[in-house]
């Protein structure tokens, strides 16, 4: 199973990658948890993304796929992965099909979530996290347990730096400019799929499933 999740910020997809990524058994390659982990880390692929992921802003394309490429290596990736949040750009897309090729691989569906702007800032706004096991919750319709704690390890839930209001319109303005032309172009390889990401993530998660079926068997 060698799968993209693509779609704007707040769209869910990272939760339905999780979801998949344990039902199915596949790793799931999430840049934007890489880059967040290494700021965290204060390491110097940190220090590099920081001032883009706060601006809301994308991170260097050369930086990204220099990180896909060696997470494409490990080996847990070999049988298949799901991508969450790359590739972003055309050109992170064209690099992409450069590597594959390499290996003799290839991506066999892009799932595209689609979703209200509406309701993308709705989402985005009730988003928290978790910064040690970076489960996410949502305050309006999937909240913890216990209020403001991780359900798996308890630790306390943040709000993510870019899930501020400001931050918000800036990245949705981003994907609109730099990830949306991802759309027609996997169109015209015929690997694109929409998923209507409206509902509760038990509903999404059946389209996915559903849409994963009906991949393998075309
Ligand atoms: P995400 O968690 O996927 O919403 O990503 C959070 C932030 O990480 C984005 O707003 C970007 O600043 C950065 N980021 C994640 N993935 C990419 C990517 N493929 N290319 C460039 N920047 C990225």
């Amino acid at each position: 199973m060698r799968l993209i999740f693509l779609g704007p910020p707040g769209v869910g997809k990272g939760t339905q990658a999780q979801r998949l990524s344990e039902t199915h058994k596949v790793p799931k390659i999430s840049t934007g948890d890489i880059l967040r982990e290494a700021v965290q880390k204060n390491t110097s692929l940190g220090a590099k993304a920081k001032s883009f992921i706060d601006a809301g802003m994308l991170v260097p394309d050369d930086v990204v796929i220099e990180m896909v490429r060696e997470g494409l290596k490990e080996p847990d990736c070999q049988k298949g992965y799901i991508m969450d949040g790359f590739p972003r750009t055309i050109e992170q897309a064209e690099a992409l099909e450069k590597m594959l090729k390499e290996t003799g691989s290839i991506i066999q569906q892009v799932l595209n979530f689609q979703l209200s702007d509406e309701e993308l800032v709705r989402r985005l706004s009730g988003r928290r996290s978790c910064p040690h096991c970076q489960t996410v919750y949502n305050l309006a319709f999937h909240p913890p347990k216990q209020e403001g704690a991780c359900d798996q390890c308890k630790s306390l839930l943040v709000q993510r730096s870019d899930d501020e209001p400001q931050t918000i319109l800036k990245r949705l303005e981003v994907y609109q400019r730099q990830t949306r032309p991802l759309i027609s172009y996997y169109e015209g390889q015929k690997l694109l799929i929409n998923i209507n990401a409206v509902g509760s993530v038990e509903d999404v998660f059946e389209r996915v499933v559903s849409a994963v079926q009906k991949g393998k068997m075309g």
